[in-house]
Formats: C-alpha cells, sequence, structure tokens
C-alpha cells in the first residue's frame, strides 16, 4: 500500500505460475512485461539501456492489427483479455479481489457491519451493527459496501487518496482470515486475464508500521506523520533519499509506484542510473490517478521511457481500484500509443 517509490522486497512476495498458453506470449512480450525498450529511448551519454532488439514477425502482425483499433470509441476489450501478458508484479493481495468477493466472504463468515462507518466487525452483532449476510438480500446496503470498500462511484477529478486507503481499514477484518481464499482468487483471475506469471504481496511489515505511527502519534498529514520518527531517528531518510540509496544498491532490482520522480532533486541522475542497472519501475495507471491524480502527460511514464528506464504495467490494489491487468494494458495503448513492440 506504499503510495511512493519503494524498492521492492524480494522474498516477500509469492510467486503464481498456473499454465497458460506460454507458446503464443514471446512473441508480444515486448507490450507485456520485463524490459520494455522504445526505440526512442535516451540513455545519457553511454550509459543506460541497451540497444532496441528487432521486432519479430509476431509483434509486427500484432501491431498490424492493433493500429487501425487502437483509439476506436469502444475499445478492443477483448484483445487486451487474450493477448498473453507477463507478469503483475506490484499487486497487494489486501487489495486485490473484489469488494463483492469480500462481502460474500463476511458473509460466509458471519461478520457484521458497523452501520456508521461500513466497518467490518467481529460478531455477534450488537448495537449500531448489522449481519454482512443482509447484504445478500438488501441491494443497497450490499451496494453501499461496494462503494465503501472500494473506489466504486467515486466522483472523478476529485482526490481519492483518502478513500482509497480508509477501504482497507474497513474489509480488514475480512481480509486476515482470508488470505487463502484471496490467493485462489487472485490465481483465478491471473486465468482469466491470460497471464502467466503474477506476483501478490502480503505485508507482515505493515503490523510494525502501525505501532510505530502509534508511538510517535497519529497525524491525519501523512508528510508529517512520515516527519516524526524519522526526526526521532527511529526511522531512516525521507522517501527521496531513500530512492536514491535504493537505485544506487546493486541489489535493487524493481521499483514500484514511482509517479513522483520529476518532483526531486537531481532525478536525472536517478532516472540515468535506474536506467542503467536495469531496474524495472512497476507502474499502476489506475490507482496512480486513483491516488494522487497523476496520468496522462502528468505522469512520468513517457520520461522513464525516455531515458531507456525499463517499466512494466502493474494493478497495485485492483480490487479497491476496480480494474485488471487488461484494463492497464488497454489504457497504456490508448493513453501513450504503447503497440508491439512499445
Ligand atoms: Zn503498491
Amino acid at each position: 500500500m506504499h503510495r511512493r517509490f519503494v524498492p521492492a522486497a524480494r522474498g516477500t512476495t509469492n510467486a503464481l505460475s498456473p499454465p497458460t498458453a506460454l507458446a503464443a506470449l514471446s512473441a508480444l512480450a515486448v507490450l507485456s512485461a520485463g524490459s520494455v525498450t522504445p526505440a526512442a529511448a535516451q540513455p545519457a551519454a553511454g550509459q543506460g539501456a541497451p540497444a532496441p532488439r528487432e521486432v519479430t514477425a509476431a509483434e509486427a502482425r500484432t501491431d498490424a492489427y492493433l493500429n487501425p483499433v487502437r483509439d476506436r470509441p469502444g475499445p478492443p476489450r477483448d484483445f487486451f483479455v487474450r493477448l498473453p501478458k507477463g507478469g503483475d508484479l506490484h499487486n497487494h493481495l489486501s487489495g486485490a479481489v473484489s469488494a463483492e468477493y469480500l462481502i460474500e466472504l463476511a458473509a460466509e463468515g458471519g461478520l457484521c457491519i458497523d452501520t456508521a462507518t461500513t466497518t467490518a466487525v467481529t460478531p455477534p452483532c450488537g448495537p449500531g451493527t448489522r449481519p454482512a449476510a443482509d447484504a445478500r438480500t438488501d441491494r443497497a446496503f450490499h451496494d453501499a459496501l461496494v462503494r465503501a470498500w472500494s473506489m466504486e462511484g467515486f466522483p472523478p477529478g476529485q482526490s481519492g487518496h483518502d478513500h482509497f486507503f480508509a477501504t482497507f481499514g474497513k474489509f480488514g477484518e475480512v481480509t486476515w482470515r482470508h488470505r487463502g481464499r484471496m490467493l485462489a482468487e487472485v490465481a483465478d483471475d491471473v486465468v482469466r486475464q491470460n497471464q502467466f506469471h503474477p506476483e501478490t504481496m502480503v505485508t507482515p511489515a505493515s503490523d510494525g508500521a502501525r505501532r510505530l505511527a502509534d508511538e510517535v502519534g497519529r497525524d491525519d498529514d501523512l508528510a508529517a506523520l512520515h516527519r516524526k520518527p524519522v526526526a526521532g531517528g527511529k526511522l531512516d531518510e525521507p522517501v527521496a533519499e531513500a530512492r536514491k540509496e535504493a537505485v544506487g544498491a546493486a541489489r535493487t532490482e524493481r521499483a514500484g509506484h514511482g509517479v513522483d520522480l520529476v518532483h526531486e532533486d537531481d532525478w536525472q541522475q536517478t532516472a540515468r542510473t535506474t536506467a542503467a542497472r536495469r531496474i524495472a519501475v512497476e507502474v499502476p495507471f489506475t490507482s496512480n490517478a486513483q491516488i494522487l491524480g497523476g496520468k496522462g502527460a502528468d505522469h512520468p511514464f513517457t520520461v522513464y521511457r525516455r531515458y531507456g528506464v525499463p517499466v512494466v504495467l502493474a494493478t497495485d490494489d485492483p480490487g479497491v481500484s476496480r480494474t485488471g491487468i487488461s484494463h492497464e494494458y488497454a489504457y497504456a495503448a490508448a493513453a501513450y500509443g504503447l503497440g508491439c513492440p512499445g
């Protein structure tokens, strides 16, 4: 749930590799994941990305199909669902499944809903609460929960930051109980979306972060909250410093989010180093737009590509965002003209 550029913690993720049509994948790998190296990439002064590889015949055929339909109204959704996709390398298990699925899990488990806060709580269902199972028959109650537990119906153009993060507290009583069921749901979606390498994250460190926030005193101003443990010596450098250090560390292979790159000091050098070390940046467009409002020309995606930084499309919290990896591909194709090759 981190919203900044943070090094992906290797060893804390669970990889799933269900059988899918691998044979068809290689032709489309440029659009999918790993090393997207646009012809226009401009690694600086001899350091940075390797030369673009040759376009395969299958990639050329796919691009020939995609180009005429890319900008038509009613995007070719089915194309992006069927497109073999490499990996969703940035997916949080706690935010990965739909609100509808979480409501059903809450109902099955006999949990209750605090009606004032739309938060799942343990039974018995006392005053001010009602059984989650009511949502099976009360459509208005069900829909109110879906809106509270996801970005469904959130007004466009407003900052969704607070609503987005509040969802995790509302359905948290459900998610910690059902990691196995949720993982199975994620795996099913991998097959539906024709992916072959998902990684979904659990974040055991979040308990420690919660304790630290309680210790230093919570603050609605997140920047102020972050400064408190830094000032008290309980936490290391601010995020920008952490980014530079992470990029400089030889062991870093991937970085999550990364939407604030261009607002940092000496970001060009950070971008060059990221490209030279082939550190991939995971980009979840929908999540970025909902939380931070960064999309289209405001998003540093084109900067990453210009510097030859490897980028991979990701979903972040697709259940909360009401998105999926196929939608992220469709968005990239429409907004940035990505094709085969990228
Ligand atoms: Zn994330």
